[in-house]
Formats: structure tokens, C-alpha cells, sequence
């Protein structure tokens, strides 16, 4: 498990165990569910569809055999049930603003009940953007919940009749894979589910999220030219571990991202003027589109090492910018390339 989000789930859990500290418990258990959620909007935001029905580790041991939009599903309807059902007695967001016609979902269930080549197929008829903003409603209602909670509440258990109300609502299949989850529940008191729907299991399956968008961008780089159009190296990047490089579906840098149609502009004039990258072209030296504007800080580190390429070739750069990584981390490298590009041509020329 991720060493800070073990410790902070471990401080959320001792002062959840005394009156005193109950307040503080739930404003930290709050900040730890919107600082882990991050990273959910992050993939939703960035990822092509595609990826979320990927399953890069099938059959593997542990969450990360999944997909991501499973386990973005899975995460959100334990939580929606758990949160409605038991411990408020109301009606879960899923059948709230029409949220499971929006999704597309063939299942109101957990999805415990799935496996294999079922999880991907499931996967592939989810409207992910409206999945996301499910996650997101499910997520801000259950904080509300979490902030109307006394420190007596988290004694409450659960009688037959929640047992029952949970089995006629049908959101957990009768599969033996996913049955077992509603005595699970019923057996446990809002401490119990705060412990594990609302937070453990949360860490566990972004955890695994992580794992997947890790290997998605790998394989989606394997193979392709490392360098970015307008001369930065991606397999130095400090976004390495989350973007599959401009090259690829998978760019999730900030001037993609932000730009429109999401194509970064300096990606989109290369193409235009079928440059294999700005390093290619005449007007690099004066050029202010997209990563080379002024005000961005790394603009005159990726104009000198578009100097350096259009001098030298990718091949040379590369080997360079890994002598300069060995070094320094990527931001020190930035930082001294950062100053004037024609300074930064000969600092790179001289670890050549
Ligand atoms: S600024 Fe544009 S060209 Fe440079 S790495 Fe980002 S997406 Fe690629
Ligand atoms: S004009 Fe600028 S962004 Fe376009 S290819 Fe030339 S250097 Fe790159």
C-alpha cells in the first residue's frame, strides 16, 4: 500500500475511536477521499475511452486484473449502496437524475459477480464521462453524509430488515462472488463500513487503477519515437509513469490537455507542416506557439534541445539526456536548461 495514504488512513482510524477527535477524523477522512479521488479525475479527464475497457494484467492476482472503468463502476456502487441503503435510507444516486440510463450500465450490481473477458465487454458499454460524474455525485453525497454523522451514529448496526431491504433491491447479485457482500455489511456498524467502503476500499482499488494506467501508457509508448514534437524527451519526462507521449492516444501533457480539440499546439502545427517535430523547422528560433510561449517555464529548455536535435540527431539527444538525468532530477535538468537556449545548446553540447 501507497506508505502516505497507509499512514493517513491509519491517523483517520485512531481518531475515529475517540469522541474527542471524532470531528477531526471525518475532516481528514473528507480530505483524504477528495486527495485519492484525484487521481480519478485525472484518468477520466485525460484517458481515451479506449482505455478503460484495457485489462493489461488478465488473470492476475490481485484488483489490478481489472479495468479501469470496472473498478471506477465497482468503487462508486458499493459506496452508493452502503451510503443509501444503510446508513442514510435513502435512494442511491444510480437511480437518482437518471444516472444509470446515462451510463448505459447492463447491471445495476457491484459487479463482484463478473470475471475475466466479462469485465472488459462490461467495460466497453459504460459511458465513461457519465460514469465520472457519477463517481463524483456518489462521492460529494457520501462526504455529506460523512459530516451529519455523530460520534454516537458510528455504533449503529444493522437489523434483518436492512439484510432484506439490500437482497430485494437487487443491487448485489445472488452469484456466491458477490452475495456474501450483503452479510459482510449487515455484520459490520458505520464504523465498520467507514473503515472499508468509504476508505480502505478506495486506496485499494485506485491503487490498482494506478497499476493499470501505469502498464496502459507503457505498451502504448512501446515502440514509438520518444521525442516529443517540440523537442522534449519523454522517456525523461516526469510525466513518464501517466502519459503515453504526444505520439500516442495517451498524451495526457498539460498543453494537450488544455488546448483545443485537446491537440497541443505545437503538435498540431508539425502536423500541419508534416514535420516529424519542431526541431524540422526554419521558424523554431522565434517561435512562441504552444510549449515555446513565452511565460512557460520550460520553453527555452525544449527550444535548445530542439537546437540540439535539428544539430545533432534524436539519437545523440537521447543518449545526452540521460547523461544529464543520471545527474539531475527532471526539474533540476529544466531549471539549469531554463535560462537562455542559446546558453542551453552548449550545456548540452558539452555532456555530448
Ligand atoms: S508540449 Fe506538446 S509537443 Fe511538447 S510534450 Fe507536450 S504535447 Fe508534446
Ligand atoms: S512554427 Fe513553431 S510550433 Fe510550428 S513547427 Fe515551427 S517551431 Fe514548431
Amino acid at each position: 500500500m501507497d506508505k502516505d495514504w497507509a499512514y493517513k488512513n491509519k491517523e483517520i482510524q485512531t481518531l475515529l475511536a475517540k469522541e474527542a477527535s471524532f470531528k477531526e477524523a471525518i475532516k481528514k477522512l473528507i480530505e483524504f477521499r477528495e486527495e485519492m479521488f484525484v487521481q480519478i479525475t485525472q484518468i477520466a479527464e485525460t484517458y481515451p475511452d479506449e482505455a478503460f475497457s484495457l485489462m493489461p494484467f488478465p488473470g492476475a492476482a490481485g484488483y489490478h486484473c481489472k479495468t479501469l472503468a470496472y473498478s471506477i463502476w465497482h468503487i462508486f456502487r458499493i459506496e452508493d449502496i452502503v451510503a443509501h441503503e444503510m446508513i442514510a435510507g435513502d435512494e442511491q444516486i444510480l437511480f437518482y437524475d437518471k444516472f444509470f440510463e446515462k451510463i448505459a450500465s447492463p447491471i445495476i450490481t457491484t459487479g463482484n459477480e463478473l470475471e475475466g473477458k466479462d469485465i472488459a465487454k462490461f467495460s466497453k458499454k459504460l459511458n465513461i464521462q457519465e460514469l465520472y460524474l457519477y463517481s463524483k455525485t456518489v462521492k460529494e453525497s457520501s462526504n455529506q453524509i460523512l459530516l451529519q454523522l455523530q460520534y454516537k451514529d458510528l455504533k449503529k448496526k444493522f437489523t434483518e430488515e436492512t439484510k432484506q431491504k439490500l437482497i430485494e433491491s437487487k443491487c448485489v447479485s445472488e452469484d456466491e462472488n458477490a452475495f456474501w457482500l450483503i452479510d459482510y455489511w449487515c455484520g459490520k456498524d458505520v464504523k465498520g463500513l467507514i473503515q472499508m467502503p468509504f476508505s480502505r476500499h478506495w486506496i485499494m482499488h485506485i491503487e490498482a487503477m494506478r497499476r493499470i494506467k501505469n502498464r496502459i501508457c507503457k505498451l502504448a509508448r512501446k515502440g514509438v519515437n520518444p521525442v516529443a514534437f517540440c523537442g522534449l524527451s519523454c522517456d525523461h519526462c516526469f510525466l513518464g509513469e501517466w502519459c503515453g507521449g504526444c505520439r500516442t492516444e495517451y498524451n495526457v501533457c498539460s498543453f494537450a490537455t488544455c488546448s483545443e480539440g485537446r491537440i497541443c499546439p505545437n503538435v498540431k502545427c508539425c502536423n500541419e507542416k508534416n514535420m516529424d517535430g519542431c526541431y524540422e523547422c526554419s521558424e523554431l528560433e522565434n517561435c512562441d506557439k504552444g510549449f515555446f510561449t513565452k511565460s512557460n517555464d520550460g520553453a527555452n529548455a525544449a527550444k535548445a534541445q530542439s537546437l540540439y536535435i535539428r544539430k545533432y540527431g534524436k539519437k545523440e539527444f537521447l543518449k545526452v539526456q540521460t547523461r544529464l538525468h543520471e545527474k539531475y532530477d527532471f526539474q533540476k535538468v529544466q531549471e539549469i536548461l531554463g535560462q537562455d537556449y542559446k546558453e542551453a545548446l552548449k550545456i548540452l553540447e558539452d555532456h555530448t
